[in-house]
């Protein structure tokens, strides 16, 4: 066979002559629709702007925007000339975008007009970044942060307008083509360099029916940001399936997402369990006929919530899981033809899983610290370790003595789960997050899980505290929905005869919202953060 090189420039090529009447569509205060054939022009011509500015062969390229058809311009105009993307999280608190953007060396950092505000107090502390470059996506006259006087500002449509389009081309498929830090739920942020060829193989993966499925006949819309893990691949797999895009662009509401499902007929949208939860309260009434897929994942996919997507719209949320690490997209959670027949509640628990590796993903457990798999009967649990073609072997330039593989070649996920016959995954919880009460382990994930379930709850975190005799206990943290009025007693009566005895939290505290992480996970940290000195008897 030939020896042919695994690059993005193929799927740039792929989606500007095969598929150019195809769109990309952006929302906001100020919406756009290219075709590909316009996009493909403007990538080209962005390829010129990166060379205009001197950018290194392999410098990074920064970007700070939200997810948009200029973002979808970066993704291929920067690794197709060589250059590296770097998606920075604009939802970090400043100092971390500091440390990252100064860790990945940024050369120059796209930010998107809307996000000024945010971004200027910072480029004091980024010496190394010589060009900013500000994507006006405001509508016309309005007014926003001024654009400083300095040598280092430039317009996006101005360098474009005057910039010659270029030729792709990649020699090495094995060149770094984007990089991500993960978002930093523990610890420091860590940077993943994801390869040319890395990033192809991903993509094909996120495209098979045993991914995400997608179809040259889909209209996708990723509302997971651009900075999470690349969209989840969705920004590279479109192109290569020849669907139309949707980025919702600055407006992230619930309304403004429903708005864009119902207008742009979007076929297939990603997002994390909070965004679904969300949109929730608005869809009673409301019909998506065209919706046909919900890719959901990055923590945990309630039951309920998948159950209440089915029940409203016909259509349940589809769960994946990964990690930064992971591309992100590893195991998805496909009813098998076997269980098809079983009734809705059966498949329901099914969809809860994490689902079957992708091809090309390979999965076991092991006895945290060993290298020796644990059966796959679904009750032994361990640490989840993955391999595969689009699994990071390492951190990029880790100071510390982080190693993110085994010695046997596998990579630590810090995930705890069990694996059933058949090899579909079921996540137990993050090791951080499980909660160990007198050498034993209760699973965070499984009780909220049940929380979730009740009718007049509407988040609930559950979190570990100190306690004197166990070591820790579980301490349930509920949202109520609007109007309700549940005591704790009712909701551990509630739970008792669902867990056992021992799970059972030992209290429960009502609180306003679950905090979030900059990717709207539930953030575990600062609810321990908040009751660390919380007194258990
Ligand atoms: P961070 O660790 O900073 O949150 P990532 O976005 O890379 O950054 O998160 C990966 C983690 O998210 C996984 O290790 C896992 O704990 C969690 N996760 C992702 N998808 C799922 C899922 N479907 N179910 C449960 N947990 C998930």
């Amino acid at each position: 066979m030939q020896d042919f090189q695994l690059s993005l420039d193929t799927i740039f090529r792929r989606a500007e002559q095969f598929f150019p009447d195809k769109t990309v569509h952006t929302g906001g205060p100020a919406p756009t629709t290219t075709t590909y054939a316009e996009w493909a022009a403007r990538t080209r011509r962005l390829g010129g702007v990166l060379d205009t500015l001197g950018i290194s062969a392999d410098g990074r390229v920064g970007t700070f925007a939200w997810n948009s058809g200029r973002h979808l311009e970066l993704y291929f105009a920067a690794p197709c000339t060589g250059r590296v993307l770097h998606t920075l999280n604009i939802r970090l608190f400043p100092d971390q975008v500091v440390y990252i953007a100064n860790h990945a060396e940024d050369e120059v950092i796209f930010v998107d007009r809307s996000l000024l505000g945010l971004f200027l107090p910072l480029l004091d502390r980024l010496p190394l970044v010589r060009h900013v470059v500000v994507m006006d996506d405001l509508p016309p006259g309005a007014a926003g942060v001024e654009i400083p006087a300095d040598d280092r500002f430039h317009d996006y449509e101005q360098l474009l307008a005057a910039a010659e389009p270029v030729e792709f081309h990649v020699e090495n498929e094995n060149q770094a083509a984007a990089m991500c830090y993960t978002s930093g739920t523990t610890g420091n942020p860590k940077g993943v360099v994801y390869s040319h060829r890395s990033t192809w193989l991903h993509s094909i993966g996120v495209l098979t029916n045993a991914g995400l499925g997608l179809h040259e006949t889909d209209t996708v819309m990723p509302v997971v940001p651009m900075f999470h893990a690349n969209a989840w691949g969705l920004a590279h797999a479109a192109p290569m399936a020849g669907a139309s895009l949707v980025f919702p662009g600055p407006d992230m509401s619930p309304q403004g997402i429903l708005k864009l499902l119902t207008e742009q007929e979007v076929t297939l949208s990603a997002g994390v369990p909070t965004i679904w939860q969300g949109l929730l309260p608005l869809l009673d009434g409301v019909e998506l006929p065209k919706l046909r897929r919900i890719p959901c994942g990055g923590s945990a996919v309630p039951l309920a919530l998948s159950e209440a997507f089915r029940q409203k719209l016909g259509k349940p949320i589809l769960q994946a899981w990964g990690m930064t690490e992971t591309s992100p997209v590893a195991t998805a959670s496909h009813v098998p033809m076997r269980d098809q027949g079983l009734p809705e509640d059966d498949q329901a628990k099914l969809r809860a899983r994490q689902g079957l590796p992708l091809p090309g993903v390979e999965v076991r457990i092991v006895e945290p610290g060993s290298t020796t798999p644990l059966p796959w009967n679904d009750e032994a649990t361990g640490e989840l370790q993955v391999r595969g073609p689009w699994i990071a072997a390492e951190y990029y330039r880790l100071d510390d003595d982080v190693r993110l593989n085994t010695e046997d070649g596998w990579m630590k996920t810090g995930d705890v789960a069990a694996i059933d016959q058949y090899g579909s995954v079921r996540l137990v919880d993050r090791t951080k997050d499980l909660v160990k009460s007198g050498g034993e382990w209760i699973s965070s994930v499984e009780l909220e899980n049940l929380l979730m379930a009740h009718p007049a709850v509407k988040e609930a975190a559950v979190i570990g505290v100190p306690h004197p005799k166990w070591d820790e206990r579980p301490l349930a943290c509920v949202v109520l929905q609007e109007g309700e009025t549940v005591t704790g007693e009712e909701i551990l009566a509630y739970l008792e005869p669902l867990v056992a005895k021992w799970w059972l939290p030992d209290a429960v505290e009502f609180i306003e919202e679950v905090p979030k992480t900059s990717v709207g996970k539930f953030s575990k940290k600062d609810l321990r953060t908040r009751f660390a000195q919380y007194h258990l008897e």
